[in-house]
């Protein structure tokens, strides 16, 4: 499958780490890191309270702004909650949905990953939906079923013009924070069968224009490895998104597909 057809994205996830006020020094030493790049969009998806800061600093660095979450309700008496549309004004392009952390610290299911998902393209949002086994999963050779159940559940009534907008994130739950990587043969084999599901959905075509990244101790050391494998169209980053020369190294790295 010819990568020509699709975006490549370096999301980071700073899941609930650093302040508003940090953001602009770290933007200013990750701009000298960036390597100007036309093939990659770099995106760091903050906290709800820090995406205005990240607005502001992130847009002559040209990084885009995405959210970790958001509720799956338009608006009303849902304290505590942030709707697509509040996002939407705000100015942001991406939003996490299904992340492992939100699936099991707040019993997130499939079905409102889909309602989320759903609820965020309702508004132009690009949903950067996760998908991952566990290790037990894993070691008893359920991966791809499960994965399989995954994305069709989070892509349950979402129509061919709305999956060109969605990112699908591979992130193995073992490997989430763990130091421990797939490898990139492992990542490569359950990104293809990613795009294995979507091509029997959407067809060919489609298929082929969906960006799918992997997610899981992605670092400046193992990234180009994992990015120059064939479905692999970027990454989503955690730990080394909170470090401005690390972070620039991956998206170095994807200039060497
Ligand atoms: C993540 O939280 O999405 C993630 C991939 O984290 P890390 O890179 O730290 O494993």
């Amino acid at each position: 499958m010819n990568k020509k057809y699709r975006k490549t994205v370096i999301a980071g996830n700073w899941k609930m780490n650093m302040t508003a006020s940090a953001v602009k020094p770290f933007i200013e030493e990750l701009k000298a890191e960036l390597p100007k790049t036309k093939t990659c969009e770099t995106v760091l998806c903050v906290p709800g309270v820090i995406i205005p800061a990240m607005l502001r600093s992130g847009k002559d660095a040209k990084i885009g702004v995405g959210g970790q979450d958001v509720s799956k309700y338009e608006k009303g008496a849902y304290t505590g909650e942030v709707s697509a549309e509040m996002l939407e004004d705000l100015g942001v392009k991406y939003c996490i949905v299904g992340h492992s952390e939100r699936r099991e610290y707040h019993n997130e299911s499939d079905f409102l990953v889909n309602e989320k998902a759903k609820a965020l393209l309702a508004h132009n949002i690009t949903p950067i939906i996760c998908v991952g086994e566990s290790l037990e999963q894993r070691e008893m050779g359920l991966t791809m079923d499960y994965i399989t159940y995954q994305v069709k559940a989070a892509l349950s009534d979402i129509n061919e013009a709305q999956v060109r907008k969605c990112i699908i994130a591979y992130e193995p739950i073992w490997a989430i924070g763990t130091g421990k990587t797939a490898t990139a043969e492992q990542a490569q084999e359950v990104c293809k069968g990613i795009r294995a599901i979507l091509r029997e959905k959407y067809g060919a075509r489609l298929a082929r224009s969906v960006t799918i990244q992997y997610g899981g101790s992605m670092n400046a050391k193992n990234a180009e490895e994992l990015l120059a494998q064939p479905d692999i169209d970027g990454g989503l980053i955690g730990g080394a998104s909170l470090k401005p020369k690390d972070f620039a190294a991956i998206v170095k790295a994807t200039a060497q597909e």
